[in-house]
């Protein structure tokens, strides 16, 4: 699993040049008037569906957030892991309000960085409750090669037939026209100008996933990895399978 994401990746550049992504269907965003977005680490939400929120956003949607971890396991030998967690507390609401999603009901769970699988039972019945009246649930993809997204993505799949899927390690360790990846569930938000430059805004709160984590230990998001999240477009897939 870890093997996947610490390899080196797929570059930006090989999506680019695949038509496969730019032939997916449009996501129809009309009549996601609440959404309900759930994030297993702070910057997860803004990395896979940060354009999206802020499409939803501008056109007066009511999001809520769910934080399910506040990501106190991204440094390894950090000393002060509640220090971490507080920090990516305040990335968030800084790239929220980058976003112009300001007015996100944000709600965090608290469930330990690394630890939500063995949690995904009682995730899923807080989901059902938080998923009430929503149109739509967006959340991790279950097959993102990293447990804790694994678990968000399948609990929120109990949790409502809503649910859309994004994939975040997976424009990482999969290349185009992976048959591990359900392209044919895909869908595809575009996301003009202003909403990119806002979605990049947002990328750049998260200043401790971004800069070195100590001596001989890089970010967690190399530029590589952040290039992903930059373009003028994001990926959803249907949980429902259609
Ligand atoms: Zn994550």
């Amino acid at each position: 699993m870890v093997n996947l994401i610490d390899r080196p990746g797929t570059d930006e550049a090989a999506w680019q040049a695949w038509a496969g992504l730019r032939q997916l269907p449009v996501a129809d965003l009309t009549g996601w008037a609440r959404v309900l977005v759930l994030a297993a680490h702070p910057d997860d939400e803004v990395l896979g569906v940060g354009g999206t929120m802020a499409l939803l956003a501008g056109a007066g949607a009511r999001l809520r957030l769910v934080a399910v971890t506040d990501g106190e396991a991204s440094h390894p030998g950090h000393p002060d892991p509640a220090a971490l967690a507080a920090l990516r507390v305040a990335e968030t609401a800084d790239a929220l309000r980058a976003l112009g999603a300001q007015d996100t009901e944000v709600i965090r769970l608290g469930f330990p960085d690394t630890g939500v699988a063995a949690r995904e039972d009682v995730l899923a019945a807080r989901l059902r409750d938080l998923a009430a009246g929503c149109d739509a649930v967006l959340a991790p993809w279950d097959q993102d090669v990293h447990a804790d997204h694994e678990a968000v993505g399948r609990a929120a799949r109990r949790a409502s037939p809503l649910t859309h899927w994004y994939p975040v390690w997976t424009w990482h360790w999969a290349a185009p026209g992976d048959s591990r990846v359900p392209w044919h569930q895909g869908l595809r938000v575009s996301l003009r100008p202003s909403i990119v430059a806002r979605k990049r805004a947002a990328i750049s709160c998260f200043a401790s996933q971004l800069e070195p984590r100590g001596p001989g230990a890089g970010p967690v998001l190399t530029p590589e990895t952040v290039a992903h999240f930059s373009r003028d477009y994001e990926v959803l897939l249907r949980a429902d399978g259609r």
